[in-house]
């Protein structure tokens, strides 16, 4: 190894040598052809991202001898090699961070009315900007305001909220990004061949999460681990030097949350305290896994989830198993245990709890009261849903004892209720009449603990026949809440529906992942599909036979699918007004307590006297 650390050496000479910010390097290179050099550009972004790199690269370029001007900066030329070597007093590297005396950040700048001994154009690079002292940025507007031909400023900064406004407005400002893992990894892969080290598999990639975006910190730990190996490198020994865990462990857990299996999450969780690995560390490590998993599985772009090539197979496994509100959940708990697991007396603890609530309080609707009812938490562990909308997770019973409800503000006449069970039968409900003779109801309503109907309800104890006032008709009524009780059922049903039509087709599986059921018209269900790709390719008949079979599996009888990518605006029809007043928490739990459904909707013309 070089005495010189492998960050200095591997800084890029010529714009094609540097990593990543191919925008930035687009920009200033057509500037440098066309001649349209500014007098001042501000470079913001984390450390570590090149923006020094930059900076001396553009410093070069304005000074390049090379006849041709696209190839500037040649990185040979006499200007190129002394700017290069640090040689250049035309170029002049002020890092304001230590050199914050008033006096010498100031003069420096004022000396920039001379002109360039050597070069054609002496450069200002100053390094965090943020840091000048009030004296050394006046001084610093005075001569942006009026900028001599002969010299450039090129501010870099972390952060640029600290930088004036008068600067800022007078500066072509360009934001540096993070280096991703798999660059970052590329290029650590060409530094190792050069510099004769041997990099065991998945060791760029461990080393570049470690280093989060930054590249000097990627060559920084690379340097490390050659000085204390024969050049060979191996995961362990990046394990150890930077107190990551070991992936493996990482994707135990992960595999566990995505099985719902708490005691597996539970035992991986042991199992790094155990090795007394830093449990901080190690909930990082998971919560990048999440984020990759999350936007690999929101945009489906692997770019953006950076994961790695060490990885990306295992990405692409988890994403089918995964499904986004969960992984929202997820993220949500564990980005915020950082902090806890740093001051918490009680060890791993605060993890520990993580796991348990990512796990139990998926069980549950999320802004639903809860009633608490056996089973009920395992049914929606199979079929987790989406928080917003609360699904019965009740399995159809048979023909209960009826009473009327009343969704708020308004109560609504409720007749004799069509069991759950009538819906599944694509058939106009049956009349009440027709019904067979009420059943005892096969568990206890939970009257106690459940919101009762608002208190204006006035409920009479029997079933009532529809009020006269109304003009639609009870069948219209009646076939609504039969197709929304179907609704109901599928909506709770739909993640079992996904897993089951994955043993025939992993693709339609992919492709139900960007569609969900929103509708139900008699014996058709409808899909709200996310683009008109999905919808051609799942209404494809092949695919469409292969759905029908698992819904038809799934709820005892047989429908058509259709697909749509449009939402249709139901609220003016009375469809479309019971559709909504179902969404309501108290009209459901009504609804499901008494077994009614909804026969009508009064509007809201009349005032409580
Ligand atoms: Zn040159």
């Amino acid at each position: 190894m070089a005495s010189q650390s492998l960050y200095r050496k591997w800084r890029s000479q010529t714009f094609d040598e540097l990593v990543g910010q191919e925008h930035v390097v687009q920009t200033l290179r057509n500037a440098i052809v066309e001649g349209r050099v500014a007098h001042a550009y501000l470079f913001t972004g984390p450390r570590g991202v090149g923006k020094t790199s930059m900076a001396r690269l553009l410093s070069k370029a304005v000074n390049c001898l090379d006849a041709d001007p696209a190839s500037r900066p040649c990185g040979r030329c006499t200007a190129c090699v002394s700017i290069a070597e640090g040689r250049a007093v035309d170029v002049i590297e002020m890092d304001a961070a230590s050199n914050t005396s008033v006096e010498d950040a100031r003069e420096l700048i004022e000396r920039v009315q001379f002109r360039p001994a050597e070069l054609r154009t002496k450069v200002y690079i100053i390094d965090e900007t943020h840091m000048l002292s009030t004296a050394a940025f006046n001084a610093l507007l005075k001569t942006l305001e009026e900028p001599p031909d002969h010299a450039i400023f090129i501010l870099a900064t972390t952060e640029v909220h600290k930088v004036p406004a008068t600067i800022l407005s007078r500066c072509q400002r360009f934001t540096f990004t993070r280096h991703g893992v798999a660059s970052t990894a590329a290029h650590l892969r060409r530094v190792a061949e050069v510099e004769h080290l041997s990099l065991a598999e998945g060791v760029p990639e461990a080393v570049a999460r470690s280093a989060t975006g930054s590249m000097r910190d990627a060559l920084g730990v690379l340097e490390q681990l050659a000085s204390f190996t024969n050049g060979a490198i191996t995961l362990d020994q990046v394990h150890s030097l930077l107190g990551m865990t070991s992936a493996a462990e990482v994707h135990a857990l992960i595999d566990a949350l995505l099985d719902g299996d708490v005691g597996a999450a539970l035992r991986a969780v042991a199992g790094v305290a155990d090795q007394g690995a830093d449990i901080r560390q190690f909930t990082r490590d998971l919560v990048e896994r999440l984020r990759s998993l999350l936007l690999l599985l929101a945009s489906g772009d692997e770019a953006l989830a950076d994961s790695g090539d060490d990885e990306i197979g295992l990405m692409a496994t988890w994403s089918r198993r995964a499904e986004t509100p969960r992984l929202l959940h997820w993220l949500k708990i564990f980005s915020g245990l950082d902090y806890q697991l740093r001051t918490s007396p009680y060890g791993h603890l605060p993890l520990e709890l993580a796991v348990v609530e990512a796990l139990v309080t998926q069980m549950l609707p999320a802004s639903a009261p809860a009633p608490a009812r056996p089973g009920a938490a395992a049914t929606a562990r199979t079929a987790p849903v989406p928080p917003a909308r609360p699904t019965a997770t009740r399995p159809p019973v048979p023909p209960a004892p009826t009473a009327p409800t009343a969704p708020p503000p308004r109560p609504a006449p409720v007749e004799p209720a069509a069991p759950p069970t009538v819906a599944s039968s694509p058939a106009p409900a049956v009349p009440a009449a027709e019904l067979p003779p009420p059943a005892p109801p096969n568990e206890v309503p939970l009257t106690a603990a459940s919101p009762a109907p608002p208190a204006d309800a006035e409920a009479p104890a029997h079933p009532t026949p529809p009020v006269a006032h109304t003009h639609r008709s009870p069948e219209e009524a009646a076939a609504a809440n039969a197709d929304f009780s179907t609704l109901e059922r599928v909506e709770g049903l739909w993640e079992e529906i996904k897993r089951g039509v994955r043993p025939k087709s992993p693709a339609v599986q992919a492709l139900l992942h960007g569609a969900r059921p929103i509708d139900v018209e008699g014996n058709t269900v409808v899909l709200l599909a996310s683009s008109p790709f999905h919808k051609d390719n799942l209404e494809k008949a092949q695919n469409r036979r292969i759905i029908e079979d698992v819904l038809k599996k799934h709820l005892g009888a047989a429908f058509a699918l259709r697909c749509t990518i449009e939402e249709r605006d139901e609220s003016r029809d009375l469809r479309g007004q019971i559709r909504e007043a179902r969404k309501d928490e108290l009209v459901r739990a009504a609804l499901n307590i008494f077994d009614a459904h909804i026969v009508d909707i009064e509007p809201e013309s009349e005032p409580e006297a």
